[in-house]
């Protein structure tokens, strides 16, 4: 076996004894018969693992009993819809902050079903920078204030939390859920595709608060609410079983690990290896975000040409380093260091940069 460092922003890498694990058990799930995966939802050996993941979610957050953890299919997209669907009727607008190609996703399915009003847009900064979060307001009345916690292409993160009143702040927590604390009391509603911190892709993780199901729609067809899935255990029709079931490994894995608080010191200090490295190149690398706004999960960065790119990422995977192309509407590099992503990768990383720069210098002007 030969495990490369993988540092694709998702699908992403994964711990590998939740790999191991899932493998073991594949064939025969602890003497069932058959793996979980070809039984019913609704035996006990599926229901024991999805509801242990939802306390998981709660535990590892500090979650209490107002929120209902619910797994949806349609991964973070699908919520893009589900939310203005079941939370802007006619005169309710919502509040946005357009921080990055994410939260303009978010917010152009948004205005399709309802008002929007954008209190913050990145647009003049290049979306390398965020708004100071004691600035920002929301409307008073407004359903919600739609906030995406990590923009994983442009490699900005939130890094504190607005105070928004009585409004509910609902955040796209897809590329770093579980990787901090959160003051989770603040949010009507967290939501994050999983192939990010969480597991296989195709899952969305939703944790609503009891006020905003309470305010949900239910004029919609079952699915898109948020109270059939509430009402139903998430069992309302066959859950992605596969992914909750590699979910529920990754969170036991964290919680070991010493759940988000330790997530979050080594996040830091991951990204921080990576950020010297730039930092240190004197302008050879050169990361384009805001430094009291770089994400600890999604690092970005230029080479002096994009043939330099070009040769960095290919001599970098023939190293074992796999994935450092940054995404095809930025370009550049990214280096993705979610929670799965070892210590040992970041480093291996950093003093790669170094090499390269000494191997590679620019050409003089
Ligand atoms: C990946 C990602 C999404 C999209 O997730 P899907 O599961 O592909 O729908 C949405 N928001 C953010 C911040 C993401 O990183």
């Amino acid at each position: 076996m030969n495990r490369l460092f993988n540092f694709s922003a998702g699908p992403s890498t994964l711990p590998l004894s939740v790999l191991e694990e899932t493998a073991r058990e594949l064939p025969d799930y602890r003497g069932a018969g058959m793996s979980l995966i070809e039984m019913s939802h609704r035996s006990k050996a599926y229901m024991a693992v999805q509801s242990e993941a939802a306390a998981l979610v709660k535990s590892l957050l500090g979650l209490s009993d107002r929120f209902t953890v619910l797994f949806l299919g349609g991964g973070a997209t699908l919520q893009f819809s589900m939310i203005p669907l079941n939370w802007l009727g006619p005169n309710k607008a919502c509040d946005f902050t357009l921080t990055g190609a994410w939260a303009k996703k978010a917010h152009a399915d948004a205005v399709k079903v309802g008002q929007t009003n954008v209190v913050y847009d990145g647009k003049t900064g290049h979306y390398a920078t965020l708004p100071d979060p004691a600035t920002l307001r929301a409307n008073p009345g407004a359903a919600y204030f739609h906030m995406t916690s990590n923009e994983t292409i442009g490699g900005v993160q939130w890094r504190d939390w607005p105070d928004t009143s009585a409004v509910p702040i609902v955040a796209d927590m897809s590329s770093d859920i579980m990787s901090r604390p959160l003051p989770t009391e603040k949010f009507g509603l967290i939501y994050a595709g999983a192939q990010k911190n969480l597991g296989p892709a195709g899952l969305a993780l939703a944790i609503v608060r009891d006020d905003m199901l309470a305010r949900c729609a239910d004029s919609l067809p079952a699915y898109l609410q948020y109270k059939t899935h509430a009402e139903a255990g998430s069992l309302y029709n066959t859950p992605p079983v596969f992914c909750v079931y590699v979910l529920h490994k990754t969170l036991r894995w964290l919680d070991a690990l010493g759940g988000v608080a330790a997530a979050e010191n080594l996040a830091e200090e991951r990204a921080g290896l990576v950020y010297e490295a730039i930092e240190s190149s004197h302008g050879y690398y050169r990361c384009p975000v805001a430094p009291a706004v770089r994400s600890r999960m999604n690092v970005v960065w230029r080479l002096p040409s994009e043939d330099l790119e070009k040769t960095f990422v290919a001599e970098a995977e023939a190293q074992g380093l796999s994935g450092l192309k940054g995404h095809r509407s930025v370009g550049g590099c990214r280096a993705s260091l979610y929670n799965a992503m070892p210590l040992e990768g970041a480093r291996a990383l950093a003093a790669f940069m170094k090499t390269f720069e000494r191997n590679h210098p620019a050409k003089k002007r």
